[in-house]
């Protein structure tokens, strides 16, 4: 019988990408993009719904600013936009559900949980998620309002709740999460205590090998042996999976705020960490491996994740490799696929789903992918975010 361990290790697993004999390969190796191929056939692009993630930003909201957000590659203007439209989002999952092998959908945001249908407490997209039984679900949220009513509607069903802390210590949090100082002191030490108190609440739900503990790590703030030290013990004493993720600047000229894969895995190492021998300890650009596991006793088997958006390897990959993002319009009533992280390209989906064109809908989503194709954010520097949010 399949233990809490094994389960937990196949989580991990699950978003990496492994050769057959279980070795960690270059995505950039065994792509179209490399011979020149900028398109799809209606058969491939159906075989990449089959591996592909489609996740959905369901608002641009949050109750915190992150120093490192990205806002899901939109400019930050859009963080007081509108939330996406329940019913949109319902029927665009089951028309991909039932017209392709779609096997996985993130929600993500903004906060996800500060969406009407949480907020208000109706949960019909929770509810709606248990008819899909087969499907993996997942939750990506700060966890200052992952309360217990909310964990238990999604506890048996979902394959992973994603929980970014980046840091136990309430003073590096605070930093890292009150970007320009907006929020009074008080009122942050009000969500960390909350978002402490939820963590207590789900470790204690035996459901750790569902759970991914984040941290995107930046210099400066929460990179020292101390936090790392702090967020892989607070990951042990709650059983949950820890996972770092790489800063990615999204201006130029936080690159100095990026530690590397060789700097990071020392630092863990130091403090514990065991890594496969096969695990690549470096940042070159001309290949992609986007993620990678290791052990921490205690904990679940964790996870290392860089986005890499720019480099090469990266932008040569990313239509076979990168979520399907799906983002609400401006007033709400729409969505759209963004394809590209970095640039602002839209694809409107909305009159496809309101008029039940699968057909049409299929095509949408394939050309998006053949625009990723022509790697269009190769070479950026930056997310070509607001000038005035830069510091
Ligand atoms: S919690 Fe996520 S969406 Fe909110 S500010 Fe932080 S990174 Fe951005
Ligand atoms: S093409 Fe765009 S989304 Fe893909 S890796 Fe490059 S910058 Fe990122």
């Amino acid at each position: 019988m399949e233990n809490e361990s094994d389960s937990g290790k196949q989580e991990a697993e699950a978003t990496v990408r492994k050769s057959a004999d279980g070795r960690y390969v270059d995505l950039s190796k065994d792509i179209l993009t490399i011979h020149g191929i900028t398109s799809l056939t209606e058969e491939q692009m159906i075989d990449l719904f089959g591996k592909l993630r489609l996740r959905y930003s369901l608002t641009p909201q949050c109750n915190i600013w992150c120093t490192f957000c990205s806002n899901e590659g939109s400019n930050y203007t859009s963080k007081t936009l509108k939330s996406a439209d329940t019913n949109l989002v319902i029927k665009l999952s089951e028309m991909l559900l039932n017209n392709t092998p779609l096997k996985s959908i993130d929600f993500s945001g903004g906060e996800p949980t500060l969406h009407p249908d949480f907020v208000k407490g109706e949960f019909r997209i929770v509810e709606w998620t248990k008819t899909y039984p087969k499907i993996r679900f997942s939750l990506h949220s700060n966890a200052i309002e992952l309360n217990p009513n909310l964990v238990d509607r999604i506890k048996s069903n979902f394959s992973r709740i994603g929980a970014s802390i980046n840091s136990v210590i309430f003073d590096t949090w605070n930093k890292m999460t009150n970007f320009h100082g907006i929020y009074p002191e008080k009122a942050q030490r009000k969500k960390f205590d909350r978002m402490m108190e939820n963590l207590e609440y789900i470790a204690n739900q035996n459901i750790g090998h569902k759970v991914f503990m984040k941290s995107v790590v930046m210099r400066g703030f929460n990179d020292s042996e101390e936090e790392l030290s702090a967020f892989l013990d607070a990951c042990a004493k709650y059983n949950f999976h820890p996972k770092f993720l790489q800063f990615d600047p999204q201006y130029a000229s936080q690159k100095p705020l990026q530690v590397g894969r060789k700097e990071l895995f020392s630092k863990l190492e130091r403090l514990g960490c065991e890594f496969p021998e096969d695990v690549p300890k470096h940042n070159d650009p001309n290949t992609y491996i986007p993620g990678v596991n290791f052990e921490f006793s205690g904990a679940q088997t964790g996870l290392h994740s860089i986005f890499g958006c720019g480099d090469k390897a990266t932008c040569l990959s990313c239509y076979d490799f990168l979520c399907m993002f799906v983002k609400p319009s401006e007033d709400g009533r729409g969505l759209y696929l963004k394809p590209c992280s970095v640039l602002d390209t839209k694809i409107d989906l909305t009159r496809a789903i309101e008029r039940d064109n699968t057909t049409q809908l299929l095509g949408l989503f394939k050309l998006s992918r053949e625009y990723l194709m022509l790697a269009p954010g190769m070479g950026a520097q930056d997310w070509h975010k607001e000038k005035k949010y830069e510091s």
